[in-house]
Formats: C-alpha cells, sequence, structure tokens
C-alpha cells in the first residue's frame, strides 16, 4: 500500500506533538514528508532527524539564518523561510494531506496553495475559515479536494454525518468544556489573569487557543467553521455546554435521532481519524472502558457570561466581512490580554467595539476580505491605545 505523504504546518505546537504521535504509529500508512513553525528551530531540527524529513519551513527569517548558520539542519535538508516557505511546504509534490495546524490566520494562504496543488486538507486552523471560508471552500470544490475537520468538534460532526444527505439532516450541536471560568461570577470575572486563563480544566493546548476557550469565543469560532465547513444555515448550529469533553459533537437528523461521538479528550482521536480516512486502525491512546461510573453532563450556554460566543453567533447571522472581523479582534485582544495591556472582560468589549466601528458588507474576493483583516485589526489597535480596557 503507498504511504501518504504527511505536510505538518505547525509541527512544533500542541496539535503538531499530537500529529507526530500518529504519524510515529502508523508509519506503516503515513510518512512525513515537510514540516514547518515559526521560530523555534531546534525542536524542528529533532523532528526532521527523528522522521528523516528533507523539506523544512521556519517562518521567522532570522531563526532560518541562525539555524543554517550552526548547520542546525543537515546539508539534505532544504530549509525555507516565510510565507513562501510556508506555501513551497504546502505544495510538496510528495505530499498528499497538508495539516494546517499554525496559530490564528497565518495557515489562509498555505491551505490555498496547498488546495490549488491538490492536496487534501487536514485543517486544524478554525481561523482559516472564520476569515475566509466562503473562499476557501469555493476553492477546494472547484478542485475536488476535501478539507477534513481535525477540530475534535467538527471531526466528531463529520463522523456523525457519515456522508448522510443534507435533506436528512436537521441540525449540528456542537458541544463546549465552558472552560476554567464556567461557574465563576461576572464580577469575579474581571480580575482574571492570563496565568488563571492558561489553564484549561480538560485540554492542553497552544494558548491562543487556551484563552478563546476560557470566554468561550473559541466555541463562537467553531460555529462559524462549522456553518462553511458543513454547508449549514447559522440557526442548525447549536452550542450545548458538556463540561466532561466526552461527547464532542452531535448531529440531530430530521426524525428526531441525535448521534454522537464520544472519545477522552485528546486530539489524537480526531487527528488520527482524519489522516487515515477512511481507514480505521487501533489508536494511540486508550479509549473509554465505561468501568466507572462517568456522569455526562448538558447545559445551555451563559451568553451574559460569555458575551464573546454570543458576539460569534450575531457575526455569523449578519454574515459579510462580521465573522473577520470578530476573528481580528479577538486575535488583537487575546494577544493585549496576555500581554497584560488589557482586562480579561476587555476582549469581548474589544470585539463588540471592533464589530461597532466597520460597515458589514459582502466581500467580493479574498483580497477585501484581507483588507478588512488589516482594517479591523488596526482598530482594535487603536480601541487599545487610546482607552482603558
Ligand atoms: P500552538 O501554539 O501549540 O502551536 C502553534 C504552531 O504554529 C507551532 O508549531 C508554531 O511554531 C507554529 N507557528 C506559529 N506562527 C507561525 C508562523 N508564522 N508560521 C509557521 N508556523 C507558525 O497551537 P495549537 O494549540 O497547536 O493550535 C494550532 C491551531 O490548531 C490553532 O488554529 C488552533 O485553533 C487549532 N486547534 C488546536 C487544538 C488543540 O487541541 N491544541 C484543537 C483544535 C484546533
Ligand atoms: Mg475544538
Amino acid at each position: 500500500m503507498n504511504k501518504k505523504g504527511i505536510v505538518l504546518l505547525g509541527a512544533t505546537g500542541s496539535i503538531g506533538e499530537n500529529s507526530l504521535r500518529v504519524i510515529r504509529a502508523n508509519s506503516d500508512r503515513l510518512k512525513l514528508v515537510g514540516i514547518a513553525s515559526g521560530s523555534r528551530a531546534e525542536p524542528l531540527a529533532a523532528i526532521a532527524r527523528e522522521f528523516g524529513v528533507r523539506h523544512v519551513a521556519l517562518f521567522d527569517e532570522k531563526s532560518c539564518t541562525d539555524a543554517q548558520n550552526c548547520g542546525l539542519f543537515g546539508t539534505e535538508v532544504n530549509l525555507s523561510s516565510g510565507i513562501d516557505g510556508l506555501n513551497r511546504l504546502a505544495t510538496l509534490p510528495e505530499a498528499d494531506v497538508a495539516v494546517v495546524a499554525v496559530v490564528g490566520t497565518m495557515g489562509l494562504h498555505p491551505t490555498l496553495a496547498a488546495i490549488e496543488a491538490g492536496k487534501e486538507i487536514a485543517l486544524a486552523s478554525k481561523e482559516v475559515l472564520v476569515l475566509a471560508g466562503k473562499f476557501v471552500m469555493a476553492a477546494a470544490r472547484a478542485k475536488g479536494v476535501r478539507v477534513l475537520p481535525v477540530d475534535s468538534e467538527h471531526n466528531a460532526v463529520f463522523q456523525c454525518l457519515n456522508g448522510a444527505p443534507e435533506h436528512e439532516v436537521a441540525r449540528i450541536i456542537l458541544t463546549a468544556s465552558g472552560g476554567p471560568f464556567l461557574n465563576l461570577s461576572w464580577e469575579k470575572m474581571a480580575a482574571i489573569t492570563p496565568e488563571q486563563a492558561l489553564q484549561h480544566p480538560n485540554w492542553s493546548m497552544g494558548a491562543k487557543i487556551t484563552v478563546d476557550s476560557s470566554t468561550m469565543a473559541n466555541k463562537g469560532l467553531e460555529l462559524i467553521e462549522a456553518r462553511w465547513l458543513f454547508g449549514m444555515e447559522p440557526g442548525q448550529i447549536k452550542v450545548v455546554v458538556h463540561p466532561q469533553s466526552i461527547v464532542h459533537s452531535m448531529v440531530e437528523y430530521v426524525d428526531g435521532s441525535i448521534l454522537a461521538q464520544l472519545s477522552p479528550p485528546s486530539m489524537t482521536f480526531a487527528i488520527q481519524h482524519v489522516l487515515l480516512f477512511p481507514e480505521r486502525k487501533p489508536g494511540v491512546e486508550p479509549t473509554l472502558t465505561f468501568e466507572d461510573t462517568m456522569n455526562l453532563e448538558f447545559r445551555p450556554p451563559d451568553l451574559t457570561r460569555f458575551p464573546c460566543l454570543r458576539l460569534a453567533r450575531e457575526s455569523m447571522e449578519a454574515a459579510g466581512v462580521a465573522p473577520a472581523v470578530f476573528n481580528a479582534a479577538n486575535e488583537v485582544a487575546v494577544e493585549a490580554f496576555l500581554g497584560k495591556r488589557i482586562s480579561y472582560p476587555g476582549i469581548s468589549d474589544l470585539i463588540d467595539q471592533t464589530l461597532q466601528n466597520i460597515e458589514n458588507l459582502e466581500p467580493a474576493n479574498l483580497e477585501e476580505v484581507l483588507d478588512i483583516d488589516r482594517s479591523a485589526r488596526r482598530v482594535t489597535n487603536d480601541l487599545i491605545k487610546k482607552h482603558e480596557f
């Protein structure tokens, strides 16, 4: 059997690490052919050595030059940097699948380049679809390539849909852990520090998505991601809080049956499903055994204490560039919060005010979306400079 060639963008991150576990355990089916990361050269070099990878991209130019100068990567390694480096990796002839797992919207251009080159996309970077889902999905349809969801909720939906015809599906129900502040009062939320927001009860993930999970902006981004991945109307996507993160999401069929996907809260299950799709093989870690009592709890989300989720839903319903504005403002605000320049409630306030400052239009093309993305970031940064959040 031919091995699938895998390119891993974001190889040193949390999704990257879990992808490597899956690739290591399935070396009879999968071959890592290219890896990329932001700026940390050493862990990338270690991965290149272990998997014998010949194509490497380090986005940060200086880190790339330093690594080259000190001979960190062997002479057999083809090293490049910048967005061109990422695009080159995404389109490597020996790659069949591009795993897009870089932070934020950095993955947009490599995703489009990979689609153009006919590669299957294993998408972790939800922000790519929130920013430009309409154009990315249209490009994938035009090329006849699949965009397979790595995000655990969307992977669960994909598994529960199992190719069902659209008219049989009533709704999809995304589960949300609710994060570390699920039961905290609004008054206490004002004092939340970055250190507290970076402690997720169930999942170990990168900093940005961990903060997004605590504000539930992550679930908001996932609403919009689901809309594009599954071609759903906004009213067909529901969010339910499920603190145990065992049921990863559900699909409700028109006859009232609801199907769910369950597994422990680890990304290896979703990653393996996507990388081996449509084949199934034993997983890399134990699944649920039901030997002990396990309570699964479900409750509606509180949109008053989690305004980011409300704003995301409103943006999705408003359509046009609103989701892109939501995403850009959130990215800038989270960075400012992590840098201790704004308070925790400042994140949702900034998103709200940025949305109010930018006229919502239907973008005609990708360039217009990217322009709005830049303007939204500027507006959020200006707001941070001028006011106290
Ligand atoms: P992370 O911070 O752990 O890792 C990010 C990776 O991206 C690192 O390898 C980093 O070097 C790389 N990177 C950063 N900037 C880059 C750039 N300019 N060019 C190339 N590479 C760059 O993040 P993560 O938790 O692995 O999340 C990655 C993506 O996956 C995010 O979009 C996140 O929303 C999504 N996601 C993550 C999880 C999870 O469990 N961690 C679950 C679902 C979705
Ligand atoms: Mg998720």
